[in-house]
C-alpha cells in the first residue's frame, strides 16, 4: 500500500454485474496506489457500502426499475438521459465544491465508457474524465468502426449487402455474424455506440481491463484512431488475492459449489455459466440439459433466477433429466466464479463469452466452449476460437448432439489437449504482465502519472 497521495478520484460504474466488478477492482487498485476513492452509484443494483469501508459512497436516484434491464439498447439509452444526468451532475458538483475546501482535491472522474453523458458533465465542471471500458479492445475497435461498417453495408440494415458468413475485411478475423450487435433496436444501439466512442475521444484516456500482449493489434489501431492515451492494465481481478474479494456479487454466491468441486478429480468438470444477463428460451434449455447429460462428463451449471423466460427456477428442466445424471451434475443460482475457475477440478468453461468471464478463464488457463448471444460476446468468442485458439465456438447453434460432441472434443480429444496447452501458456502470460516491468504494470504506472498530472 502506497502513501496517501492527497488526491481523490470519483468513480461511476454502470449498474450491471459485469461493469461493477471491474470498476470496483480498479477502485481497489487505485486506492492501493495512494488515491482516495469516492463512488457515485445508482440506487438500483447498488454496491453494499459496508463491504468497502475504504471508499466513500454516494447513491443517486436514477429512477431505474427491473423492466429497464430487459432490452440492452433501451437500457443504455436510459442510462444517458436527463433522469440520470441531473442527479449525477448535482452530486459531482457538490463533491467538487466540498473538495475545494478540503485537503484532498478531486483529480478526475473515472466513469464507465457507456456512461457517455458524463464527458460533457465533467468538461462543464472543468474536471478531467477517464473512461473505463469493461469490454475488450478488439470489440471496442469494431464499435469504433461502426460508421464505416454502416456506410459499407456490413450492418444488418434493410439495404445490407453482405452474407453472415462473409469476412469483414476491415476487421480480421471477424465475419459479419461476429459483429457486436444486439437482437433488438439496432438504430438505438448504433446511436449509443457512436456516442460512447465520440465521448471517449473527448476524454483524458481510456482504461481497458485487458492485456497488451493479448490484444496488441486492436490496441495499436485504437491508439491511432482515437488519439487519446490508452491504458490496458488488466487482468484487474488478479492484482489482489481472490480471498480479498475486490469484486461485488449482486446475488449471494452458492458456496456448495466449492465443496462439490473438492470431491471431483482434477480437470474433470465442465463449468457452465452464461453471465449475469443472458436469457435462454425453454427449448434451448432442454438442448443444453441433454447435451450435458449425454456428454457423460461432470458439470457445474449456473441457472440464474429469471434466466429462462417465464419459468420458475429448475421448473424448466426436462423430465427425467436429473434422474439420468446419477449425481454427475450440480446446479446453482449463482457461483463464486473466480474461485470456481481457479479450482483444479474445473477442466472447461462453457461460457456466453462476456469479457469478464473470458479474462477470468484466461487467467486460470481454463479452455472454453463459447456460446455468444449478443454484442461484444460475438467478438470475444471469435478471438477465443480463432486467434488465441483456446476454445471452441458452438457455431451450429444449440443442439444436443453438437453440444455433446463439443464437450467430448474439448475434454477427451487431441484437439482439446492442444487447446488446453495453449490455455496454460496464455495463463502464464497473463501472470507476467502484472509483475514489475510487465506490460500492465507499466501501463498502470503511466495511468497514475497521467492522473496526477492531468489537472496541472
Ligand atoms: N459471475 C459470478 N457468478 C456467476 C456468474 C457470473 O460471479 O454465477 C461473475 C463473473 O465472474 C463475471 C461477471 O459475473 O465477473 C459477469 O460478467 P461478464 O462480462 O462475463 O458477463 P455479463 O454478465 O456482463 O454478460
Amino acid at each position: 500500500m502506497e502513501e496517501r497521495k492527497g488526491q481523490r478520484l470519483v468513480l461511476f460504474p454502470v449498474p450491471l454485474q459485469g461493469h461493477i466488478n471491474p470498476m470496483l477492482e480498479l477502485a481497489h487498485l487505485l486506492y492501493s496506489r495512494g488515491f482516495s476513492i469516492t463512488i457515485i452509484q445508482s440506487d438500483y443494483n447498488s454496491i453494499n457500502p459496508s463491504k468497502y469501508p475504504d471508499f466513500t459512497f454516494h447513491s443517486i436516484f436514477c429512477g431505474l426499475c427491473k423492466s429497464d434491464f430487459e432490452d440492452l439498447s433501451t437500457l443504455l439509452m436510459l442510462l444517458n438521459t436527463r433522469t440520470v444526468e441531473e442527479p449525477f451532475r448535482e452530486c459531482l458538483a457538490k463533491l467538487l465544491r466540498d473538495s475545494s475546501e478540503s485537503e484532498e482535491p478531486i483529480a478526475c472522474l473515472i466513469s464507465d465508457a457507456l456512461y457517455y453523458f458524463t464527458q460533457s458533465v465533467a468538461s462543464s465542471l472543468q474536471l478531467p474524465r477517464f473512461a473505463l471500458r469493461t469490454g475488450g479492445s478488439s470489440s471496442t475497435l469494431a464499435y469504433a468502426a461502426f460508421p464505416s461498417l454502416k456506410e459499407k453495408g456490413y450492418l444488418p440494415t434493410p439495404g445490407s449487402q453482405f452474407h453472415l458468413e462473409e469476412a469483414v475485411l476491415e476487421l480480421p478475423p471477424l465475419r459479419v455474424k461476429d459483429l457486436p450487435l444486439t437482437n433488438s433496436n439496432p438504430d438505438k444501439f448504433y446511436e449509443v455506440i457512436c456516442s460512447f466512442i465520440n465521448e471517449v475521444m473527448a476524454s483524458s484516456g481510456l482504461i481497458f481491463n485487458s492485456i497488451e500482449e493479448l490484444e496488441s493489434p486492436a490496441l495499436e489501431k485504437l491508439r491511432q484512431q482515437l488519439s487519446i492515451p490508452i491504458f490496458p492494465i488488466g487482468p484487474l481481478h488478479k492484482y489482489f488475492p481472490s480471498e480479498s474479494a475486490s469484486s461485488d456479487s449482486l446475488v449471494a454466491p452458492d458456496e456448495t459449489c466449492i465443496s462439490w468441486l473438492d470431491r471431483q478429480e482434477p480437470n474433470s468438470v465442465v463449468y457452465v455459466s452464461f453471465g449475469s444477463l443472458a436469457t435462454i428460451a425453454e427449448t434451448e434449455l432442454s438442448e443444453i440439459a441433454w447435451g450435458l447429460a449425454n456428454s457423460e462428463h461432470l458439470f457445474l451449471w449456473v441457472v440464474r433466477d429469471g434466466m429462462i423466460n417465464g419459468s420458475e427456477w429448475l421448473g424448466f428442466l426436462p423430465s427425467g433429466f436429473i434422474e439420468s445424471l446419477g449425481g454427475r451434475g450440480h446446479i446453482v443460482k449463482w457461483a463464486p466464479q473466480l474461485q470456481v475457475l481457479a479450482h483444479p477440478a474445473v477442466g472447461a468453461f462453457w461460457t456466453h463469452s462476456g469479457w469478464n468471464s473470458t479474462m477470468e478463464s484466461i487467467c486460470e488457463g481454463v479452455p472454453m466452449i463459447c456460446m455468444p448471444r449478443l454484442v461484444d460476446q460475438m467478438v470475444n468468442a471469435r478471438y477465443v476460437s480463432h486467434v488465441w485458439k483456446i476454445g471452441f465456438l458452438l457455431e451450429k447453434g444449440l443442439e444436443r448432439r453438437e453440444i455433446e460432441k463439443t464437450i467430448r472434443k474439448l475434454m477427451e480429444w487431441n484437439e482439446g489437449k492442444e487447446i488446453r496447452e495453449r490455455s496454460t501458456i496464455l495463463k502464464e502470460k497473463a501472470k507476467l504482465c502484472l509483475r514489475q516491468g510487465g506490460s500492465s504494470y507499466r501501463s498502470l504506472e503511466a495511468l497514475v502519472t497521467r492522473i496526477i498530472s492531468t489537472r496541472d
